[in-house]
């Protein structure tokens, strides 16, 4: 009598499972590679670190309310804390729990220093007004000094 493969009681199942050996094998493999590329990262952070290259990174941020109005500032643990909270695919600008009016909506974002020395007001940037729905102006302008931003920053870096 044949003994059809399909027929009866699935009894085959066990055999494909590859036993829990196989699985503990692809964690270590998976953890070496982690390893690895831990490794590379801080080879290259040691070797490129030392150098000052981009924008340096600052210590705290200047948020706004675009609820209230009221400014305040947070640790950059603070900032980056409420990016992972956001998750790594999250591509929008991060807003924040306002501490004075507490709007649910999350309405504080980050602003923007005026490169003028003699103004130094914070405002949000094109990115940021774009983002709640807020008219941008090209070039943008300060909105206290009405001074071209681009053009100030410019100027800072030459100052340097
Ligand atoms: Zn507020
Ligand atoms: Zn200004």
């Amino acid at each position: 009598m044949l003994r059809m493969p399909l027929s009866g009681r699935t009894s085959g199942r066990q055999i494909s499972l590859g036993g829990s050996g196989d699985t503990k094998d692809k964690l270590l493999i998976g953890g070496l590679g982690l390893v690895i590329v831990a490794a590379i990262v801080g080879l290259v952070w040691s070797i490129t670190g030392k150098h000052d290259i981009g924008p340096k990174i600052p210590d705290s941020f200047h948020l706004g309310c675009i609820a209230c109005n009221k400014e305040w500032d947070i640790s950059k643990d603070d900032y980056y804390a409420r990016m992972r909270e956001l998750g790594e695919h999250e591509t929008g600008i991060p807003n924040f729990l306002c501490p004075f009016c507490k709007d649910a909506r999350k309405t504080g974002f980050v602003m923007s220093q005026c490169p003028y020395a003699d103004c130094g007001k914070y405002y949000f940037s094109n990115q940021v007004l774009r983002f709640i729905g807020k008219p941008t102006t090209e070039p943008q302008m300060c909105p206290v000094c009405k001074r071209d931003i681009m053009a100030g920053l410019r100027l800072k870096a030459t100052k340097k």
